[in-house]
């Protein structure tokens, strides 16, 4: 694996005659890499000739300026990681790299209504940053084909609405989430948790599955209630549980039945917040 930190020698490789003739594949992160991560990495291994993950954690996509100062860094680590699942290569941007001095970092993307609601209602500005920064780093690349995980389901919407309008020719491909045995989504932000924290968070998981076990057409608003109530006990600081239209994530007050629909949540256990998704049905 190479590994660099300027556009211009990752654009360089790219060019290089060896690495043009083949697909690549290209998997962003903002390191503290897991399993989730490589899932990514291992599919873009198996779909694309070249395989490009980047690590940058993008300032301005957080709207909490703690949880930027506090987002784990295990670059020893990830770069081991990456090698090991036969990653190509490594771009490791500084922020002056992506956002130089008198850089537009002000470009607006119209989302529409995916941005008003769920991470877009309670992280304002949170999807504006996520698109900036995907918009650029695209832009770098170029790939063939992107790699994002399901885990951030309402990002992906997103991401393919950008893409559509600025990169239609990209291939957008969505990885399952993968979890602990316990259930828990792996995330970069579960390193923060104590052991005792990690148990705990498994609640998301099982009250997704008791909303998945326990949906029946008609009215959702109580089951909607008894998720969070089963979370708050818990101790977690709720900020949505919702089922919405997985289409279009048109939040869902009844259901007939049949339209495809996922739960979503956002929750703050001590300081750190978490989400996680389930497909419905
Ligand atoms: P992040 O580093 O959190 O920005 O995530 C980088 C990419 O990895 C995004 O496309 C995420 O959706 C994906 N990802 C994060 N956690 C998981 C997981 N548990 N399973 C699958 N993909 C994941």
């Amino acid at each position: 694996m190479i590994i660099v930190k300027k556009i211009t020698d990752v654009q360089q490789f790219l060019a290089k005659d060896n690495a043009k003739q083949k697909s690549t594949g290209f998997v962003p992160t903002m390191g503290a890499l897991h399993d989730g991560h490589i899932s990514l990495i291992k599919a873009a291994k198996k779909e694309t000739g070249v395989v490009v993950c980047s690590i940058f954690v993008n300032p301005t996509q957080f709207n909490d300026p703690k949880d930027f100062e506090k987002y784990p860094v295990t670059i020893e680590s990830d770069i081991y990681l990456l090698e090991k699942a036969g990653c190509d290569v490594l771009f490791l941007p500084a922020v002056a790299e992506m956002y130089p001095e008198g850089f537009q970092t002000s470009l607006h993307f119209e989302l529409g209504f995916i941005e008003t609601i769920l991470e877009g209602e309670f992280r304002p500005g949170h999807f504006q940053g996520v698109c900036q920064v995907v918009y650029r780093l695209l832009e770098i690349i170029t790939p063939d084909k992107l790699f994002l995980g399901q885990k951030d389901f309402q990002q992906c919407m997103v991401i393919r609405k950008m893409a559509a309008t600025f990169f239609p020719r990209l291939d957008i491909i969505i990885c399952p989430t993968q979890r602990e045995s316990s259930g828990l989504a792996m995330s970069s932000r579960n390193k923060r948790l104590s052991d005792a924290d990690k148990i705990t968070a498994t609640a998301i998981f099982e009250t997704m599955q008791y909303v998945k076990n326990n949906i029946q057409p008609g009215n959702l608003n109580l089951l909607q209630q008894k998720a969070v109530r089963q979370l708050t006990a818990k101790g977690f600081r709720v900020d949505y549980v919702a089922i919405a239209d997985a289409f279009t994530l048109r939040l869902q007050e009844s259901w007939d039945g049949k339209e495809q629909i996922v739960v979503l949540v956002a929750a703050f256990l001590n300081e750190v917040r978490l989400i996680d998704n389930l497909i419905l049905n």
